[in-house]
C-alpha cells in the first residue's frame, strides 16, 4: 500500500521505475526492436542535478537542491511539470520523465518526455522565497531548458504563479518575452482556457469511451472514486453530469459509499482545499473496503500501489480506469486482466494534462488564443482517438492495454532515434 516513510517511498519509486522498464522492454520487443533500443530508453538521456542557494526572509542562506530529467527527445523538445516535495529524489524525475514519454507519445505530440523537481517543502515557506527558489532554479537549468528544448509546466506543489515567475526570469535571462518556454501560466501570461481541467476531462473522457465498449450506458453507471482532491473531484463532477451514478468517494482518512448514489455537488462544496471531506461524517469504511464494493467502474484517482496482489481478486468493477500515476502494481494488472477486467492504464487515462499544456505551447507560438469550447474539442478528439488506437491494439494482439499503450507510447521515440542514426 502507499507510504509515507522516506526509505519507503524510495524503495516504491524504484519499484516504480524497474517496472516502468520492464513493460518499454516487453513493448520494444512486441513491437521488433532490438536490444541497442531498449538501452536507448530506458533510462532519461540527460539529467541535470543543481543547488540553488536562497536567501531566506530571516536573512539566512539555504541551498536547495533541484533536478532536470530529459528522457527522450528525439520527436520533438522534452516537455513535463516542475514538483516541489521535500521528498523528491533523482530516481523519482527519472522515472516520471519516462512516463511523460510515453504520455507524449500515447497523445501523438510532438514531443519526448521531461521532469523537474526542488526537494523543498512549500508549506513552511513564504510567497517571496517560493519566489525566489523559482526563479533561482530557472536560472539554475536555464542552459538545458527553453520552447524548442524542455518545456516545464505545473505539477505537485507548482501552481499557475510559480510558472508565472518562471517564465518571467527566463524571459528576463534571453531578454525577449518566452510564454512558450512554460506551460499552466495564468490566462493573461498567455495560459490556456481548460488547463486545469485537462486531468480530469482526460480521464472522463477515457472512462466514457470505456464504457462504450463494454455497452455499459454511463447515465447510471455505478462509479467508485478513490480520492476526492483536483483529480478525483472534478471527475466526479464530469461523470455526475453526465448522469453517472458516484456510490464511492475517498480522502485519505476514509470512504464514503451509498449504494443509490452519493450528493456530489454537496460533497464538492463541503470538500476542503486538501480533498478531505470524510471527517465530516459517520459510517466512514475505509480505502481498502470501499475499492472492494461491488460497481460498474472503479477510478483510483489518489496515491500509487492502491490495486496490489492481495485486493486484486477481490476488485468488483468491470473497468478500472487508472487517473492516479501506478495506483495497480505489475501483479494486479496480470490478475485484473486474467479476470477480464478491463484496466484503462495511467499513461492513457492521464495524458489529458500534457495534451492542453502542448495546446497552450502551440497557441502561444501563433499567438492566437482558443475558446474554451476550442480547446475541449480537440481534447475530445485526441483522447478518443489514443482511446481507440491503444484499445484496437490489445484486442488484435491479444495484449492487455498497458501494454498496448506502452506500444503507442514509445514507437515514436524508438522510430525517431533510429532515422536520426542514434542507434
Ligand atoms: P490531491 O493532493 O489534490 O488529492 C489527493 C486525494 O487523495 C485527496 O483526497 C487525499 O485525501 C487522497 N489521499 C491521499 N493519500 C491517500 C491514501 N493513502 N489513500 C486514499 N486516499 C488518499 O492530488 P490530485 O491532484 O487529485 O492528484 C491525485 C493523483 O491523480 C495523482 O497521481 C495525479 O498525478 C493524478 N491526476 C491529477 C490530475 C489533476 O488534475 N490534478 C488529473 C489527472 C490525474
Amino acid at each position: 500500500m502507499g507510504t509515507n516513510d522516506g526509505d519507503g517511498m524510495e524503495k516504491e519509486i524504484i519499484n516504480l521505475l524497474s517496472s516502468t522498464q520492464i513493460v518499454i522492454h516487453d513493448a520494444l520487443k512486441k513491437l521488433g526492436f532490438n536490444q541497442e533500443v531498449f538501452h536507448l530508453l530506458e533510462e532519461p538521456l540527460r539529467t541535470m542535478t543543481v543547488r540553488i542557494p536562497i536567501r531566506m526572509d530571516d536573512g539566512s542562506t539555504k541551498v536547495f537542491t533541484g533536478f532536470r530529467a530529459q528522457h527522450n527527445d528525439a520527436v520533438g523538445p522534452t516537455m513535463g511539470g516542475v514538483r516541489f516535495h521535500h521528498m523528491i529524489s533523482e530516481h523519482e524525475v527519472k522515472a516520471l520523465s519516462m512516463w511523460m514519454s510515453l504520455k507524449c507519445g500515447i497523445a501523438d505530440l510532438p514531443f519526448g518526455g521531461g521532469k523537474g523537481g526542488i526537494v523543498c517543502n512549500p508549506r513552511t515557506m513564504s510567497s517571496g522565497e517560493l519566489e525566489r527558489l523559482s526563479r533561482g532554479y530557472v536560472r539554475a537549468i536555464s542552459q538545458i531548458v527553453g520552447p524548442t528544448k524542455d518545456i516545464p509546466a505545473p505539477d505537485m506543489y507548482t501552481n499557475s504563479q510559480v510558472m508565472a515567475w518562471m517564465m518571467d526570469e527566463y524571459s528576463r535571462l534571453r531578454q525577449f518575452d518566452s510564454p512558450g518556454f512554460i506551460t499552466g501560466k495564468p490566462l493573461v501570461l498567455g495560459g490556456s482556457e481548460g488547463r486545469e481541467k485537462a486531468g480530469a476531462k482526460g480521464v472522463t473522457i477515457c472512462t466514457e469511451e470505456a464504457a462504450k465498449k463494454l455497452g455499459i450506458p454511463i447515465k447510471g453507471a455505478r462509479v467508485i472514486i478513490q480520492g476526492f482532491g483536483n483529480a478525483g473531484s472534478f471527475i466526479a463532477k464530469f461523470l455526475h453530469d453526465l448522469g453517472a451514478r458516484i456510490i464511492g468517494i475517498s480522502d485519505v482518512y476514509g470512504a464514503l459509499y451509498n449504494p443509490d448514489g452519493l450528493p456530489i455537488q454537496y460533497l464538492l462544496d463541503r470538500r476542503d482545499s486538501f480533498g478531505t471531506i470524510t471527517t465530516l461524517f459517520e459510517g466512514v469504511i475505509t480505502n481498502q473496503e470501499l475499492l472492494e464494493q461491488e460497481c460498474d467502474i472503479l477510478i483510483p484517482a489518489a496515491v500509487s500501489n492502491q490495486i496490489t496482489a492481495e485486493n486484486a481478486h477481490n476488485i468488483k468493477a468491470k473497468i478500472v480506469v487508472e487517473a492516479a500515476n501506478g495506483p495497480t502494481s505489475f501483479e494486479a494488472t496480470k490478475i485484473l486482466t486474467k479476470r477480464n477486467i478491463m484496466l484503462v492504464p495511467d499513461v492513457l487515462a492521464g495524458a489529458g494534462g500534457v495534451t492542453v499544456s502542448y495546446f497552450e505551447w502551440v497557441q502561444n507560438n501563433q499567438g492566437y488564443y482558443w475558446s474554451e469550447e476550442e480547446v475541449e474539442i480537440r481534447l475530445r478528439e485526441r483522447v478518443i482517438r489514443s482511446f481507440h488506437d491503444i484499445y484496437e491494439l490489445a484486442i488484435a494482439r491479444n495484449i492487455n492495454m498497458r501494454l498496448a499503450a506502452y506500444m503507442v507510447g514509445v514507437r515514436k521515440m524508438a522510430e525517431a532515434s533510429l532515422f536520426r542514426g542514434w542507434i
